[in-house]
């Protein structure tokens, strides 16, 4: 355990948003959902449902099976896809098998996949910006893996191969940095002038909200801390534009993992956090902080989020199946007023501070 400091103050930011993104809700909430309605079947999820290792570690601890392979769910399982979509192969594959398949893919990542659909079928080679070994970027290519070709950063652009350069298109992962694929486009766009964007932005709303509020408030801290897991793209992208912003920043599961010794002459701390990581942790976290630091704590408001997705059809149709009206079963997100009143059910004072640029719908 950390050692306990000499009481200072310290300033503490808290960005606003931060955590939970409308997808991620929308994922948690089925497996949520199926653990309530079908308490006595298997429910398999086929790849981490989200890439946070608590809320992984907290289904397995409920009775969830995790699988990387359509072979490990028992014929006749119910498996839910995970929120980074996944290849038309696995759908395939999960029909043979007489899978119930519950589909919680995110719908602007659906989106993605059906802009490849559409480019592909006009006779369009697409570009894949994005990390290759990424399952978001795995299920999109197998929507069209003869026309997808994946660029990971200006240098794979000499080693594409293309066949008519009026007939290219690009396409984004929605977790990149804004700053990275702002290069590897714009270098495709010199390379290719005829390349034709994506009919709507692909880098989601979430990815670019959280990583605005970070390149916001990061020059005015001395260090930041990043609540999310290793292997969340969105995360890792928030320690970067930090640190480019010449802010260390540190990228943490949960409190635990805190170093007393980044702590040394550190006077304000931005908190934030991935769009896949709970707020829960954010709390023990801010807790933390106040009992070692004695920090003062500001929020700082830089968009106000309203987007919700509703339940996914496939398992509204699991829902009415079994005598279940799905009307009424979602619940509504407001991760900020509930921050809030938990704040408050502790007389911890909060100054709210409004830099808010707009509201994202
Ligand atoms: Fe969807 Fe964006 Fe959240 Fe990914 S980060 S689940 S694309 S809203």
């Amino acid at each position: 355990m950390m050692p306990r400091a000499e009481t200072r103050r310290m300033k503490l930011i808290l960005a606003n948003p931060r955590g939970f993104c409308a997808g991620v809700y929308m994922a948690i909430d089925v497996v949520d959902q199926l653990l309530d309605i079908c308490p006595d079947e298997t429910i398999c999820v086929y790849h981490e449902i989200v890439h946070n290792r608590h809320v992984v570690e907290r289904f397995i601890r409920r009775g969830v099976k995790f699988v990387e392979s359509i072979k490990e769910v028992p014929n006749g399982a119910i498996v839910v896809f995970s929120a980074h979509g996944v290849s038309p192969a696995i759908r395939a594959l999960a029909k043979a098998k007489n899978l119930t398949a519950i589909d919680a893919t995110c719908p602007l990542v659906t989106k993605v996949h059906a802009e490849a659909i559409r480019y592909a079928r006009k006779g369009y080679q697409i570009f894949l910006v994005g990390h290759a070994d990424h399952q978001e970027i795995v299920g999109t290519r197998g929507e069209a893996p003869e026309a997808i070709q994946i660029v990971q950063s200006p240098d794979d652009i000499p080693n594409l191969v293309v066949r008519d350069p009026s007939k290219l298109a690009y396409l984004t992962q929605t977790t990149l940095s804004l700053d990275d694929a702002r290069k590897v486009i714009d270098a495709l766009k010199v390379a290719f002038p005829q390349i034709k964007d994506p009919p709507s932005e692909d880098i989601c709303y979430a990815t670019t909200n959280r990583q605005t509020a970070v390149r916001a408030i990061a020059p005015n801290v001395d260090l930041v801390l990043v609540v999310g897991s290793s292997n969340s793209s969105n995360s890792l992208r928030l320690t970067e534009i930090s640190e480019n912003r010449g802010t260390p920043a540190r990228l943490i599961d949960d409190k635990s993992e805190l170093r007393e010794e980044w702590f040394t002459n550190v006077e304000s701390v931005l908190v934030t956090a991935g769009a896949s990581a709970p707020e829960d942790l954010v709390k023990d976290l801010v807790l933390h902080l106040i009992e070692h630091y004695g920090a003062e704590i500001e929020q700082h408001d830089v968009y106000r989020e309203e987007v919700e997705f509703g339940l996914p059809g496939t398992l509204k149709e699991l829902m009415r199946k079994r005598g279940i009206d799905p009307a009424g079963r979602r619940i509504r997100m407001d991760l900020r007023a509930d921050f809030e009143e938990w704040l408050t059910s502790r007389g911890i004072p909060m100054k709210v501070v409004d830099l808010t640029v707009g509201a994202t719908n």
